[in-house]
């Protein structure tokens, strides 16, 4: 049979199948959100194989994660009726990775090199600013880090990094720092995420003959999701395209989210200038979304500039509109969602159909407290659980030793966690003792220190745990639970050891370990709550298939769902403080993208949530409704505030916002059991503030200062780790201390 007979093709559009069919030469597909440019990938792909136009093997196949890989692989064998053998299709790192291990001596790597994780990195980084004799606390490795990885997305290795680009950071310094960075990545026969793009680079740089196998091999190149390439990306992209300049790029301006991570829009006006006479097809026919869902998207996402600008409409019947509920706090959100989840469910729906989309990870607690509760099944999409994750179990170890003093797993869990040098010898002679002694280790662990067993060192470090151990035992009986793990999570050292940690993970621990504090304000003691962790966790075992998916918005990209809650839609958490603070204006049209892409994840019916108050600390704080909320155009919007919705201000109220400084002690008049308890420290969630080491003192007004963003500029007042600075270019910015870096010239 011809193969432009094949059914496949029968379902697409006339748009869609021309960009199907145009196999020759170069393609950019560029459409809004559900508009099939996935689909036409798809396609694209099962038609070049069922035609015979290339093997397998010779098809570049560049998807945004490896799920969505997967879901490529099984959709083109269904489309083409068998299973396919020796792909090329898979994420830029994964597809990078294995060029790079076919061709590692080319950049002095064997070809059974290390990827290393982020903490390597970092750690890495560090040790060179220390042999360099620099100071680390004004010389932060995640910013130098940061700078090198910069360098890296934009395809820039250090013999690379022009005088002009050098002018742009801080310091000469931070080149040696990269060379020496580069240099021992080699010794260790490792490379980092972004040498995996950079060293293929240069293998195509230095090996032409390389470099023309793979073009020859590659007769057809197909990327999804192109508007989050960065710039390494995109030069991998063309370099290889070179030979058969058969590529076909799909995309949308709107939903470029990762410009933090060095995705650049501009990419796709580069296509055209790089490949000339590329066909460029524009799909306006979107199959997901009913109208009102489309028009409230198209609507917020209206309110960014510079975008290219596109038509958007569907024959799906007109549906519901977008519903915007309004609750009380945090806890009547879940309420709310797991009611309404409850109602689709006995209309019929399936929980599979069901996402919830957060915008931050911290967010997901209360949700996965009321599914439980409610005995909804569910999954957290791209991380464990709340109670699963590591931060949080390791808090509940310190919980669990106070409350329960023989608790030998919690012991052994957090004895050295932060590290307080009691090594595995001190550890295993504990155990040894307990075995043999039918003791608990937590009672041989207090025994042992007024002996002479353990080596001095071990000994007082030991001793001087057992005793702070004691001492918040004690202090358990007259501390409300929830101040008491604050006081145990702050003295024991474990807030800062994830202060000073500078991996990306770090800020998004930090956040739970408060929502930790938050939840215990629930329960009437900290056993009551122990126990509903308990429960939790064995909940958590079974595993239907049928469950309600939790996951970021960032997380959400290319997947559709019928119904999608999107709570959290507050001034303070949505758009991101973190993300407005650094990038300003482009930082909230990233945001409001953002926003896009949640609204447009859904088919039928789009629920969005505002909380009137988070409780923070057992403190109410008002929160204002997020301002994408005024965005949406009224007539595609059901606003369904409830009454009593507005929380009682009690006098004094500090912070307008969420993300504002609490100012003195406003206790609510419903704490969990009456007892409120009081302030040790002015209590904010100003989400940055808290999250950097403090490095206030560093920088004196006067100081002459480089910031990744801003540039150069001048410190004028210095709050906490809170500079006001005036820049050369960008006037006067507040920014955090730890994202500045002193000027010396390069
Ligand atoms: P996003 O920008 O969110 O990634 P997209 O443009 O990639 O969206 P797809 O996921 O490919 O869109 O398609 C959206 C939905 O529309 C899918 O369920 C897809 O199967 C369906 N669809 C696409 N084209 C057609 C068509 N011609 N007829 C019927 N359904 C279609
Ligand atoms: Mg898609």
């Amino acid at each position: 049979i011809s193969a432009l007979n094949a059914p496949y093709l029968g379902g697409l559009n006339d748009r869609q199948r021309e960009a199907v069919l145009a196999l020759d030469g170069p393609v950019l597909v560029l459409a809004g959100a559900g508009t099939g440019k996935t689909r036409v990938l798809t396609t694209r792909l099962a038609h070049i194989l069922t035609s015979g136009l290339a093997w397998p093997s010779q098809i570049l196949a560049v998807t945004f994660t490896n799920k969505a890989a997967n879901e490529m692989k099984e959709r083109i064998g269904r489309l083409i009726g068998r299973p396919v053998e020796g792909w090329w299709l898979g994420t830029f790192h994964a597809l990078a990775a294995r060029i790079l291990r076919s061709q590692a001596e080319l950049v002095g790597l064997k070809p059974n090199f290390t990827i290393v994780s982020t903490d390597d990195q970092l750690r890495l980084v560090k040790q060179l600013i220390e042999a360099e004799g620099l100071d680390s606390q004004r010389w932060p490795s995640r910013v130098v880090l940061g700078i090198i990885e910069r360098w890296k997305d934009r395809g820039l290795a250090p013999d690379k990094v022009s005088r002009a680009e050098l002018a742009e950071v801080a310091s000469g310094r931070i080149l040696d720092l990269y060379h020496a960075y580069q240099q021992r990545l080699l010794t260790l026969n490792a490379c980092d995420f972004g040498d995996l793009l950079l060293h293929n680079l240069t293998i195509f740089r230095t090996a032409p003959d390389q470099l023309e196998r793979y073009q020859q091999q590659f007769r057809y190149i197909l990327v999804d999701e192109y508007q989050d390439t960065n710039v390494a990306q995109y030069l991998w992209l063309r370099a290889l395209a070179q030979g058969h300049k058969n590529i076909c790029c799909v995309g949308d301006d709107d939903q470029s989210v990762y410009g933090w991570r060095g995705a650049e829009v501009e990419n796709i006006l580069k296509f055209e200038k790089d490949f000339p006479g590329a066909k460029v097809i524009r799909l306006e026919q979107n199959y997901r979304s009913t109208p009102h869902i489309l028009a409230a998207a198209s609507g917020l996402i209206a309110h960014n500039e510079g975008r290219l600008g596109k038509t958007l409409w569907t024959d799906v019947p007109e549906g519901e509109k977008v519903r915007v509920i309004g609750a009380w706090d945090g806890t009547e959100e879940a309420r709310q969602i797991g009611d309404e989840i409850e109602t689709l469910q006995r209309r019929g729906s399936e929980l599979k159909d069901i996402a919830i989309l957060v915008r931050a990870g911290f967010q997901t607690r209360e949700f996965e407290e009321r599914f439980i509760t409610l005995g909804i099944p569910y999954r957290v999409i791209g991380g464990p659980r709340f109670y699963e994750r590591q931060e949080i179990r390791d808090a509940l170890a310190y919980l669990r030793l106070i409350h329960q003093a023989d608790d030998g797993l919690a012991f052994e869990r957090i004895v050295n966690t932060p590290r307080r040098g009691l090594g595995d010898t001190t550890l295993k002679q504990l155990n040894e003792i307990a075995r043999a002694q039918s003791l608990s280790i937590p009672e041989v662990a207090r025994q042992i220190v007024s002996t002479d067993e353990l080596k001095p060192a071990a000994r007082r470090a030991l001793g001087s745990f057992m005793n702070d151990v004691a001492r918040w035992r004690q202090m358990a009986s007259a501390t409300h639970h929830a101040e008491l793990a604050q006081i145990v999570l702050d003295e024991s050292g474990y807030t800062a050891m994830w202060q000073q940690d500078k991996s990306i993970e770090a800020p998004g621990r930090l956040e739970n370990l408060k929502e930790l504090v938050r939840a215990l304000e629930d329960f009437e003691s900290l056993e009551s709550f122990l126990d509903h962790v308990s429960l939790v966790m064995e909940n958590a075992e079974s595993g239907p298939r049928d469950q309600v998916s939790i996951m970021t918005l960032h997380g959400a990209k290319g997947l559709e769902f019928d119904t999608v809650f999107l709570p959290g839609w507050e001034e303070g958490l949505f758009p991101h403080p973190r993300a407005l603070d650094e990038n300003g204006i482009k930082g909230l049209e990233e945001e409001r993208r953002l926003a896009y892409v949640g609204i447009t994840r859904a088919r039928k019916l789009a629920i969005i949530g505002h909380a009137g108050s988070r409780r923070i600390h057992n403190q109410w704080q008002n929160s204002l409704p997020s301002r994408f909320l005024a965005e949406l155009p009224k007539e595609n919007i059901d606003r369904q505030d409830h009454v009593g919705f507005t929380p009682p201000k009690p006098s004094g109220f500090g912070a307008q916002t969420w993300g504002g400084n609490a100012g003195g002690g406003n206790a609510h008049p419903w704490t969990s059991n009456g007892r409120s308890f009081s302030q040790r420290k002015p209590q904010t969630i100003d989400v940055e503030a808290e999250l950097l080491p403090s490095s206030s003192g560093v920088y004196p007004s006067g100081t002459r200062v480089f910031h990744q963003k801003f540039g150069y500029g001048k410190v004028l007042t210095a709050d906490g780790d809170k500079l006001e600075i005036a820049f050369d270019k960008a006037g006067v910015k507040k920014v955090m201390a730890g994202f500045v870096l002193p000027a010396e010239k390069a």
